[in-house]
């Protein structure tokens, strides 16, 4: 079950920037790791030309990928970082913070089917009335 999405403020929980905090912005291997903005920097080498005919080579820094595991998410109303449960609400699927039961969002791994699910039960029930 897909706890973290793309934008969720999330906190770092080990290694060099344990308790810094960041924002989402992309999965990596197989969505077991996550890229999140301006955290756990590492320094890249470039060759010369490696980035363009012409140009020096050189450091950059750019985001190590972590591990899911290793962040945990900002819940938005109570502002900590928790742990969340899914739970199934009017046919769709929510993420809730354990400590003050926010209902955080839909979980968007699974939104297609379950839209899906809800329009084939709607159909169904407009019929039957009709
Ligand atoms: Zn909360």
């Amino acid at each position: 079950m897909k706890r973290l999405r793309i934008g969720d403020n999330v906190k770092i929980l080990v290694g060099k920037d344990k308790g810094r905090t960041g924002d989402i912005v992309a999965f990596v291997k197989n969505k077991e790791y996550v890229i999140v903005k301006g955290v756990n920097m590492v320094t890249k080498f470039i060759k010369k030309g490696m980035m363009g005919e012409g140009k020096e080579g050189g450091k950059i820094k750019v985001e190590a990928p972590l591990h899911i595991s290793n962040v945990q998410l900002i819940c938005p109303s109570c502002k900590k970082s928790v742990r969340v449960r899914i739970i199934e609400k009017d046919g769709k699927r929510w993420r809730v913070c354990t400590k003050c039961g926010h209902l955080i969002d839909k979980d968007v791994g699974t939104s297609e089917k379950e839209s899906k699910k809800t329009k084939t039960k709607k159909t169904t029930k407009k019929k039957s009335k009709i």
